[in-house]
């Protein structure tokens, strides 16, 4: 007997190595076991370029009508893929475009595993981090300054009042010049996001910014996160969750000295980095899952890494490749049990953890990609293919059903 999904999940198919894994996880550990009504969108590049991204503007409706979606990794095309793929024009990244129609914040978690250490010995829970996917210098004016001459930042209010001068330095020389920008609307939906977040995933949840030094600029991210805060306290205590502001350079500090388990919200180009930081610092990319959260509520996993194009050359060379899919199935697993725990029904988010545990043991017991054999320890001295490694978690599911 097939485990029945209630309400229809919101699938978006993607490019390249990934395409294939997507493909053998579905027939092999989705379809034997569950009766979904899957919401199919192709987001491969083709079919973005067929329909001038149509598609996507698509999928993220559905994802917002329906409340869950699971996303496979996509290319973002630059000058090689347009040429590569013969394409119309050079696509915005499917990711950007789902994140700013749902207004939301994308989170990272690794997967940790027994026989695969951390390289910060102290972590032994996930870190979560949360990054503002808005403004700051990703939406930066910036000047090459050629010589002697005066630099200002100018507001002027739009209902005609006088505009607002401020002087920024006084050039001698040559030099360099960026004004940036942020807004409260975004600032506020970054924290409801990690609110949420926070409270469905029962972590902690850290805030920190440079706020001695830039006063008012990022010490306006610590009110309006504050306010916000403040806002949902009572929830915040129900769910037994608190909230921690701290300096920037504490924080990083704070966090490779912890156990991990934590939400570490961070500005845009913090989050840019420290994400960055903690996927190597837990091990391989193949581990690391994402979760793109709406203020509202709507949900869209997916893999932190890309479509893993050198593999997919080889296997299109015939090749046999040794791709982790582990991250892949989490996105699965994490998009079923948010479906589950919104439908209330129990069997299929024990189904969702099921799956998870059993990708676990699966690599407990030794058998694992060649990216994760590198790091494991006990050391191993074998590594299964992609298929084979997907056959080990088939087999395995089969039994513990
Ligand atoms: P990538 O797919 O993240 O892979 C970079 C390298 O990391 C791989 O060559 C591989 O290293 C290792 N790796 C990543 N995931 C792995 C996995 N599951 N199993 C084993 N090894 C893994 O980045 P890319 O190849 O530079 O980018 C390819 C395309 O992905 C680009 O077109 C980019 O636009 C797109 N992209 C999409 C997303 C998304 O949709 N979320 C995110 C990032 C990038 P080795 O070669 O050493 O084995
Ligand atoms: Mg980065």
């Amino acid at each position: 007997m097939k485990i029945k999904v209630r309400t229809p999940l919101v699938e978006m198919d993607g490019d390249e190595m990934t395409r294939i894994m997507w493909a053998m996880i579905k027939e092999r550990l989705i379809h034997p076991f569950l009766d979904i009504d899957l919401k199919y969108f192709d987001l491969g590049i083709q079919k973005r370029d067929e329909t001038q991204d149509r598609i996507t503007v698509d999928a993220a409706h559905a994802i917002q009508e329906y409340g869950v979606g699971v996303k496979c990794a996509t290319i973002t095309p630059n000058a090689a893929r347009v040429k590569e793929y013969n394409l119309k024009k050079q696509w915005k990244s499917p990711n950007g475009t789902i994140r700013s129609i749902l207004d939301g914040t994308v989170f990272r978690k690794p997967i940790l595993l027994k026989n695969i250490p951390p390289g910060v010995r102290s972590w032994a829970k996930p870190i979560h981090i949360g990054r503002h996917a808005y403004g700051d210098i990703y939406r930066n004016v910036e000047y090459v300054v050629p010589g002697p001459g005066t630099a200002e930042l100018v507001y002027t209010p739009a209902g005609g009042a006088e505009p607002v001068r401020l002087p920024v330095h006084e050039f001698k020389g040559p030099g360099v010049l960026m004004g940036m920008h942020n807004t409260d609307a975004s600032i506020r939906s970054f924290a409801q996001s990690c609110i949420n977040y926070g409270i469905t995933e029962k972590v902690d949840i850290w805030f920190a910014t440079k706020d001695t030094i830039s006063k008012k600029y990022q010490g306006h991210f610590r009110d309006v996160f504050a306010e916000e805060i403040e806002r949902h306290q009572s929830e915040l205590d129900t769910a037994g969750i608190t909230y921690r502001y701290m300096l920037i350079d504490d924080a990083v500090a704070q966090v490779v000295k912890s156990q991990g388990g934590m939400l570490w919200a961070c500005t845009n180009y913090d989050g840019d980095v420290m994400s960055d930081m903690v996927a190597a610092g837990f091990g391989s990319l193949g581990l690391m899952t994402s979760v793109l959260v709406s203020p509202d509520g709507k949900y869209e996993y997916e893999a932190a890494h890309g479509t893993v194009m050198r593999h997919y050359y080889e296997h299109l060379k015939g090749n046999p490749t040794s791709t982790n899919s582990v991250a892949s199935i989490f996105a699965w697993t994490g998009a079923l049990a948010r479906r589950g725990e919104l439908d209330g029904t129990p069997d299929v988010v024990r189904f969702a953890h099921t799956l998870e545990d059993v990708v676990l043991k699966t690599i407990e017991g030794g058998v694992m990609t060649k990216d994760l054999m590198l790091i494991a320890e006990p050391k191993v001295t074998k590594y299964a293919l992609t298929e084979e490694f997907l056959d080990s978690v088939t087999e395995r599911l089969q039994a513990s059903l």
